[in-house]
């Protein structure tokens, strides 16, 4: 990310930062993992049952709800469904000419140890992922 400039909004404590859509850069994007962590499932691109977290800890549908109990192993997070990164450029990106940055093909492939995750469960306590 190339910051532009900074501005000020009429709060004085209020800084604000500029950043132009064209300056985007991948490390600035959402990291989509190839596979799941745990099973090690295959997540494409456009996969209907990729789920990841706000550290983008990925993990399958199945493994979310049957294994974690919605609780990441990592960061204790709760997860949502992965967004689909367009194929091509749409819009303003097709504008600049940018194109998609394509997936990571970076795996981590990191299984689940049940009796760590029953004793984060437990602590968690059932708190929704807004209340951790
Ligand atoms: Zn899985
Ligand atoms: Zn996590």
């Amino acid at each position: 990310m190339v910051l532009s400039g900074i501005g000020r909004r009429a709060s004085p404590s209020a800084l604000v930062l500029v950043v132009r859509s064209d300056e985007r850069d991948a490390a600035t994007m959402l990291e989509l993992r190839p596979t799941c962590e745990n099973c090690n499932r295959p997540l494409a691109r456009d996969a209907a049952d990729a789920m990841i977290d706000t550290y983008e800890c990925t993990f399958c549908r199945d493994c979310v709800d049957a294994v974690l109990s919605n609780v990441c192993p990592n960061c204790g997070g709760g997860f949502e469904r992965r967004p689909v990164r367009p194929a091509q450029a749409w819009g303003e990106a097709a504008t600049l000419g940018l194109l998609p940055p394509p997936p990571s093909t970076k795996a981590v492939h990191k299984p689940v140890d049940h009796a760590a995750h029953e004793a984060l469960v437990a602590l968690i306590g059932g708190r929704s992922p807004s209340q951790r």
